[in-house]
């Protein structure tokens, strides 16, 4: 797989990048011209001249991987790595796999995390589908500031001041997780009402924050975890339960180390290979391919500032 021309030549990526792109012809990214795109000839390669606003641009022109020093086909390598391996890839293997350093390794995962999000989603479970919600904790509350406060205090950790994520997965399709600051009736309502249609069937355990937020849907059942009930009939939260494993083996064997502040960019990452699954049909190729499709329009949070630098983890 390596040895295929886009990962071991700029250029044949550029070519590769270009048709995932652009299947109609160059598009400029300054106007969105498509008819007067010109390609410079004998100028920088990759180099296109659009009629329409006088202006040059490239095909990386507005994406994640503006303005990189690293070479093209060494981002698609990085990208069918990331997409290929169900767990993730850390920087550290990124580093040694691609030979750009450490810190350059982290970035464009990063990078690539912020291709994976997706545009714009409709509500889940339209028309009676139904939709498993679910919240877990994640993080050694004896490595923070929270939880050695909590010890010193009291004797023990007591778990509080891990990191919440909660995620909702319809069944047979996608789901969608978030890093949440806080897990509240008032955080998880608006997290399922802004995600769900009210016409869906909800599936939740027994934790009291779904009560209210449960009428706001067709149905609502939830399981009796607490006195050890995991299945009736239908109603079960084994699929979001499966979702949160292979996360937690993620970041459990993967990342080792992550960031609160980054949390959610994992979560996406996830995501992004869960709902491009295999089961669903979907191809190493299809996935690296769907992933490059989302290199646009997107934020350029991780511009190299020194700060940023400093704070880079995992
Ligand atoms: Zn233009």
């Amino acid at each position: 797989m390596f040895t295929e021309a886009r990962f071991q030549s700029e250029e044949a990526a550029r070519e590769h990048l270009e048709m995932v792109r652009w299947p109609n012809g160059a598009e400029c990214p300054h106007c969105g011209g498509t008819e007067r795109n010109v390609r410079i000839q004998g100028g920088r390669a990759g180099l296109w001249f659009c009629g329409d606003c006088r202006t040059q641009f490239t095909v990386t022109v507005g994406t994640v991987f503006e303005r990189s020093k690293v070479p093209l086909n060494k981002w698609l390598l990085a990208n069918h790595l990331i997409c290929s391996s169900k767990k993730g890839m850390s920087a550290h293997q990124l580093h040694r796999l691609l030979g750009v350093t450490y810190k350059t390794a982290w970035f464009m995962a990063h990078r690539i995390r912020e291709a994976m999000v997706p545009a714009n989603q409709g509500p889940m479970g339209e028309g009676g589908g139904i939709v498993e919600a679910d919240e877990t904790y994640w993080g050694n509350s004896n490595r923070s500031k929270a939880g050695k406060a909590t010890k010193k205090a009291t004797g023990r950790f007591n778990g509080q001041d891990k990191q919440k994520i909660v995620a909702l997965v319809e069944r047979n399709g996608s789901v969608r997780s978030f890093h949440m600051a806080t897990v509240t009736g008032r955080s998880l309502k608006s997290v399922l009402t802004g995600n769900i249609s009210p016409t869906a069937n909800l599936m939740t355990d027994d934790a009291h924050f779904y009560r209210r937020i449960g009428k706001t849907f067709a149905s609502h059942q939830a399981v009796n975890h607490s006195s050890g009930e995991y299945s009736r009939g239908d109603a079960h939260t084994n699929t979001v339960e499966g979702f949160f494993s292979i996360l937690k083996r993620g970041l459990v064997g993967t990342f080792h180390h992550v960031a609160p502040k980054h949390l959610d960019r994992y979560c996406q990452e996830f995501n992004f290979r869960y709902n491009t699954r295999t089961a669903l049909g979907f191809t190493d190729a299809d996935r690296a391919r769907l992933a490059l499709k989302g290199i646009s329009g997107k934020r350029l949070t991780y511009r190299r500032t020194k700060g940023a630098q400093a704070a880079c983890t995992a």
